[in-house]
């Protein structure tokens, strides 16, 4: 995988679940197949071109309707290992 593309958080506005959704998602990816001899197939160096967020549900409230994108920086981790930075 990538991380060329900035990492986008979602929070429930109705029960404030920051950490279990549910995602579907279209991806396209081009990768190199290599067959063995024995016709085994490996898949490598898979690129991810495009990514279409279809929809985000809440795994709690099994709707997407208050659901939110958010910045990474705008939600806690929910525990202290990362050390949060002053934003103005
Ligand atoms: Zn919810």
């Amino acid at each position: 995988m990538d991380n060329t593309q900035p990492i986008i958080r979602y929070r429930c506005d109705l029960c404030g679940n920051i950490t279990r959704f549910d995602v579907t998602e279209t991806m396209t990816i081009k990768s190199f197949y290599h067959y063995g001899i024995d016709g085994q197939l490996n898949k490598e160096d898979a690129e991810t071109l495009n990514r279409i967020i279809e929809s985000v549900s809440c795994r709690w409230c099994n709707s997407p309707s208050n659901v939110k994108e958010v910045k990474a920086d705008e939600v806690g981790t929910g525990d202290d290992t990362s050390p949060k930075t002053a934003v103005s």
